[in-house]
């Protein structure tokens, strides 16, 4: 099915995203991990696409094996760093061949040390999104700021490219992650004056570890508020509180935006089963879903410690 079809026919969703390994030997654990995220039936899931290469080969591999195994829908990233025409090509026919019709076309990151490579005919992410248009019937989505992208000289500008990726053909965009709600309203009203109609997900990343707190503000130029800081402040030395913290600040922002009406929430559950679990568990009311019970240990995080621990959040 596609994402845009998804969003249209339901009031609120709940998408999840996974990475896939950098290597060959991690590939079993990140599947378990994506395994188990899927179980818990988010509307989608989002499969990143290492715009560096290594990571590319797996996207469509793990789409693939999550939309088999557990029926749920997913949207392959791609993106123009290190992409020839050729190979655009040859992921979109891979993709239609697997009955995948959804895309998520990005610019990608640049690497620091300059490794990265534009060709001519990916620039910016418009151009990819017009090769996908005219190449199949794939739903599209997009990347879009609404604290601006860290490159942009201004809103106004980053708004007016926005509009130019909607007009090339995204179905929907998705945000990058942001930590202050109300900065979300304020683009939302200035993305609708500006002429972007199509569903604007709001993307929540839960931050469980102090080290990912300056690893997001260096990726994505995010403001955190004061009330973040204090958290920081606090819990930054006890890394069980941090986590604990953490996941409620993602959980409460999610209260929040539902209540206000931004009801499309994409979660940055970077391959955390009971960090996406430990948040759905909190908010079984607010989103009409049944408790989830514990993750197994086999698919308790790929690669890395989750902090959170396994036991289930009770409700009465
Ligand atoms: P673009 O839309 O090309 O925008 C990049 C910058 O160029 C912006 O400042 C924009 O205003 C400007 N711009 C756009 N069009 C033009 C134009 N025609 N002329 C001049 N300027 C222009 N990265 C990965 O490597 N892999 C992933 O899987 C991945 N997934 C992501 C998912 C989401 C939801 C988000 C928000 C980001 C993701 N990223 C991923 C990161 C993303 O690739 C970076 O943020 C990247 O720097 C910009 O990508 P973009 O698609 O927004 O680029």
């Amino acid at each position: 099915m596609k994402i845009s079809e998804i969003l249209s026919a339901k009031d609120i969703t709940i998408s999840m995203e996974v990475f896939p390994p950098k290597t060959m030997d991690n590939y079993e654990k990140v599947a378990r991990a994506a395994d188990a995220i899927a179980s818990y039936q988010p509307d989608f899931m989002s499969i990143t696409y290492g715009a560096g290469g290594g990571t590319s080969e797996h996207t469509l591999k793990i789409a693939e094996e999550i939309r088999r195994r557990e029926g749920v829908e997913t949207l392959c990233h791609l993106t123009c760093v290190s992409s020839t025409q050729a190979k655009v090509h040859s992921q979109l026919a891979r993709m239609q061949e697997m009955g995948l019709m959804n895309v998520m076309a990005l610019r990608g990151d640049l690497p620091a040390d300059g490794t990265a490579v534009l060709s001519d005919h990916y620039r910016h992410a418009v151009q990819l999104i017009e090769e996908i248009r005219q190449t199949g019937d794939f739903c599209i989505g997009g990347a879009c700021y609404p604290e601006a992208h860290p490159e942009s000289p201004s809103r106004k500008e980053d708004l007016r490219h926005l509009k130019e990726k909607q007009d090339a053909g995204c179905d929907f965009f998705t945000t990058q992650m942001f930590f202050d709600n109300s900065a979300m309203y304020s683009f939302l009203y200035r993305a609708r004056e500006a002429g972007i109609t199509v569903p604007i997900v709001a993307g929540i990343m839960p931050l469980t570890s102090v080290k990912q707190v300056a690893r997001s503000q260096a990726m994505s130029g995010t403001f955190f508020p004061a009330r973040f800081r204090t958290m920081v402040d606090r819990y930054g030395s006890n890394p069980k509180a941090f986590a604990e913290a953490g996941i409620a600040y993602a959980t409460e922002q999610i209260a929040d935006l539902i209540a206000n009406d931004v009801t499309h929430i994409h979660i940055y559950t970077m391959n955390h089963p009971k960090t996406a679990r430990e948040i759905l568990n909190r908010l079984v009311y607010v989103l009409g879903r049944e408790v989830l019970g514990p993750v197994g240990p086999a698919a308790s995080g790929a690669g890395k410690t989750d902090p959170i621990g396994s036991s289930g959040i009770i409700h009465e």
